[in-house]
């Protein structure tokens, strides 16, 4: 037989305090989800830096549903004048080089300095494996109980493009909730070191020390998007194969001409678990972030971004726009297995698709 545990609170036969307690806090919250689920007050409460609401506004923007997309877009257009006002930054690097240590130890870095830090990844992965890299481990368990930071996994199962507008949007509510750096990050997979630069002020590229040939195996058009290469896990025997391929990768960076901004790339060794060579790249990234602004280069780079996103949207929506169309649908269909008998040709079928809409 169970014992019951007794409580002085208990009432004889009847419901206990605090499950009364309970069923209130639970009407509550029922009570507080329902209101805050219109756009003006969750403005309000993101305004004020309540994470909870920031949390909840990203799932809006991030839902499928229309009248939570309706809710969403309501809510991104108020909180756009509140926009604007951090330091965004990209980090990229194949999976296990220690990006979320390095990340950790960077938010923390931040944190200390009183600077208020959102993390934002986009995991083109998980669309692929329906699983995510990012998503999958115990990650920056620190920052995560820091009460200055708010992490985001990316959402799964979408593709990068619908990912990458999300974060867009996400970056523009964690700025309204008054975040002062906003970090974006991805595994080099696929487009997404390219989108993720195309919504970014610096980007920076995570590499590990290799057999000697450091500059084999990158992938072409990185080197040209990074603003800064930082070689992690620069500790024990590593310590001086990272050196060494730091003193590469600066050689290597001057061979390619001046970046419009007027910022030469720079290279750093780190390591991420001891937290060394940490204050050295926040330094260079607040050097850049001053020679940028001089320069008007800073706003140049982001007005030219929301040009590009102007236009990736408007593509976007025409493409969903047009597909789900019901009766684009259906003569698709048949287009397609006329295709398959070599009954009319990939030209001939779109033609008349994009005739039949609306
Ligand atoms: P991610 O996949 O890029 O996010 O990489 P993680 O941050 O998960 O790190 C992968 C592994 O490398 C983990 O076991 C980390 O403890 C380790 N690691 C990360 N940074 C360093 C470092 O600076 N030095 C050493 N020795 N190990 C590191």
């Amino acid at each position: 037989m169970t014992k019951e545990k007794k409580s002085a609170l208990q009432e004889k036969g009847g419901v206990s305090i605090s499950e009364i307690t309970n069923r209130k806090s639970i009407e509550n919250l029922k009570q507080k989800r329902k209101v805050k689920l219109d756009a003006k007050t969750l403005l309000t409460d993101i305004l004020q830096g309540d994470v909870a609401a920031l949390s909840r506004g990203i799932t809006l923007v991030e839902s499928v549903n229309s009248k939570h997309i309706a809710i969403g877009n309501k809510l991104l257009k108020t909180c756009l004048p509140y926009a604007n006002k951090s330091i965004r930054i990209g980090i990229t690097g194949v999976p296990g080089v220690g990006k979320s240590t390095f990340i950790e130890a960077f938010g923390k870095h931040l944190t200390s300095q009183g600077k208020r830090v959102a993390v934002l990844a986009i995991d083109p992965t998980s669309s692929i494996t329906k699983g995510s890299i990012l998503g999958d481990k115990t990650r920056m368990e620190a920052l995560v109980k820091d009460e200055n930071a708010f992490i985001r996994p990316s959402p799964s199962g979408h593709s990068l493009g619908g990912v990458a507008r999300k974060t867009r949007e996400s970056i523009v509510l964690c700025e309204a909730a008054g975040f002062d750096i906003i970090i974006i990050e991805t595994v080099g997979v696929g487009q997404s070191e390219t989108t993720v630069h195309s919504m970014v002020d610096f980007f920076l590229l995570l590499k590990l020390s290799g057999a000697g040939d450091e500059l084999q195996g990158i992938k072409r058009g990185i080197i040209e998007m990074a603003d800064a290469i930082v070689i992690n896990k620069a500790d024990g025997d590593n310590e001086k194969k990272a050196k060494f391929a730091a003193n590469e990768f600066s050689r290597a960076l001057k061979l390619y001409p001046e970046k419009e901004s007027k910022w030469s790339p720079k290279v750093s060794v780190c390591s991420a678990l001891n937290h060394v060579g940490i204050t050295l790249i926040w330094s260079m990234i607040t050097d850049y972030i001053c020679v940028t602004t001089k320069n008007g280069h800073f706003d140049i780079k982001r007005q030219k971004q929301n040009k590009f996103w102007l236009i990736q949207t408007i593509e976007s929506q025409l493409k969903s726009d047009f597909f789900n169309q019901p009766k684009i649908k259906k003569a698709l269909e048949s287009q397609l297995i006329l295709i398959e008998n070599n009954h009319t040709t990939p030209f001939a079928a779109a033609e008349f698709l994009l005739k039949l809409k609306a």
